[in-house]
């Protein structure tokens, strides 16, 4: 197939991430992928700036990722979950649940981020029910906040920046508060805390649990808080009796900083999501983790189990490369690796405050972010963007850069360069 055949039948066949069959935007033919450069067809070499969204933190073709798929393939690269258990889908639990918060001790692996979602929100429905409370069935959040693309995942992301908001009409209307107006290394302000005291105060009767993606807000808004409006949200909820979820799909895996977000604040939430670089972005996995009386609570319930079981669960061939990544990232000095990046991100970025168009710029861990003052046009970005050997997506008013952590300082360097050259246009 020529590249032109290639792209012809994308363009009218086949659906990307957010995009029109009428008029959709530009895709790039990619050939190979290896540490931080990606090929394209045509023979142009790319450095990622993008991790593929969040996950690729050891890079791509990485020979301890691949001999640990090989491996496994060699065995079995599925099974049902019903009925059978394998040492891939063990041996990563053995693994995650020491890393998780100490109270996290049952484990449920799922297909996606968004499903890890369903997944946590289920289980507050259930632990509420079970607890003889069917009333509390709706779920509180800030705005600003992304949690995926299936239907209760949305309607609890932002309305408007959220992208979901088009579903408004027939999604579960849910309790949105403003964002904590306490950004991350602000002074901390008790008053920040009133939306939600004033929220769960008059609703608490009503609201199963709090989710939130603890400090960073990724697609939402890519917003730093402060990790004390975790501290005093989860006293909020122990004491008007709410569950709070943590999605870290984005967060986790080193990404702000520290190995999980929850970190910062040194507060356990009652369910945690994971995904993304939990793989090392070789495929698609996530998991639920809950605690002990969390889960007894809900399998003691009417139904007698949690209800939930996808096709796919627990795949072991998700399952070993996600093991292999987390021992690879353990091993690899990653704390290192992210505050060098975040400290050249920071150096280099910082000139970017001064360009007329640019809103605000803000490094969390190997996060580096620019803020417009006006939405972008993505496809006129994107193309000068791989012009210039670099790829770097950016959605609305948001440009920003999360290499995977194993981006020398010289590859940095150009991704940084590039950028600002042209955003500086
Ligand atoms: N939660 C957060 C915080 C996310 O950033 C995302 C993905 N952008 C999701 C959930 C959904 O994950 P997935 O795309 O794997 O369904």
């Amino acid at each position: 197939m020529t590249t032109e055949e290639l792209l012809h039948f994308d363009r009218e066949h086949i659906w990307h991430p957010y995009t029109s069959t009428i008029d959709p935007l530009p895709v790039y033919p990619v050939e190979r992928a290896e540490g931080v450069t990606i090929t394209l067809k045509d023979g142009r070499k790319l450095i990622d700036g993008m991790s593929s969204w969040w996950a690729a933190v050891h890079g791509y073709n990485h020979p301890v990722l691949n001999a640990a798929v090989k491996a496994q393939l060699e065995k079995m690269s599925h099974i049902m979950f019903g009925g059978f258990t394998h040492e891939p889908a063990v041996e990563l639990a053995a693994k995650l649940l020491p890393l998780l918060p100490p109270t996290m001790e049952k484990l449920f692996f799922a297909d996606s981020g968004s499903v890890a979602v369903e997944v946590a929100l289920k289980m507050a429905i259930q632990y509420w029910q079970a607890k003889g409370m069917p009333r509390k069935h709706a779920f509180a959040t800030i705005r600003s906040g992304y949690h995926g693309d299936t239907w209760h995942a949305m309607s609890v992301c932002d309305p408007v920046t959220g992208m979901h908001g088009i579903f408004a009409g027939s999604l579960p209307v849910q309790y949105f508060i403003p964002q904590p107006s306490v950004k991350f290394g602000e002074e901390w302000d008790d008053r920040a805390m009133k939306p939600l005291k004033d929220l769960l105060e008059k609703h608490s009767n009503e609201i199963a649990a709090l989710i939130l993606e603890p400090v960073v807000q990724g697609a939402g808004g890519m917003y730093f808080y402060s990790p004390q409006f975790l501290v005093a949200a989860r006293e909020l909820c122990d004491r008007y009796q709410v569950l709070l979820i943590f999605d870290e799909i984005a967060t986790g895996f080193g990404r702000t900083g520290r190995l999980f977000a929850w970190e910062w604040a040194a507060v356990e939430p009652d369910i945690m999501c994971i995904g993304k670089a939990l793989t090392g972005g070789y495929m698609t996995l996530s998991a639920t983790a809950t605690s002990t009386p969390v889960a007894n609570t809900i399998c003691g319930g009417e139904a007698g189990c949690f209800m939930h079981g996808p096709t796919f669960m627990g795949n072991p061939l998700a399952c070993a490369v996600a093991s292999a990544s987390v021992t690879l990232l353990l091993e690899s000095g990653w704390q290192e690796k992210v505050k060098g990046i975040e400290a050249q991100l920071r150096e280099e970025l910082a000139v970017a405050a001064s360009f007329p168009g640019v809103q605000e710029v803000r490094v969390l861990g190997a996060i580096g972010v620019i803020e417009m003052k006006e939405p972008v046009d993505m496809a006129v970005l994107q193309k000068r963007f791989v012009e210039a050997g670099i790829w770097v997506r950016p959605f609305g008013r948001l440009v920003y850069l999360m290499p995977p952590f194993i981006i020398s300082k010289k590859e940095l360097s150009k991704l940084t360069k590039e950028l600002l050259a042209i955003l500086k246009e």
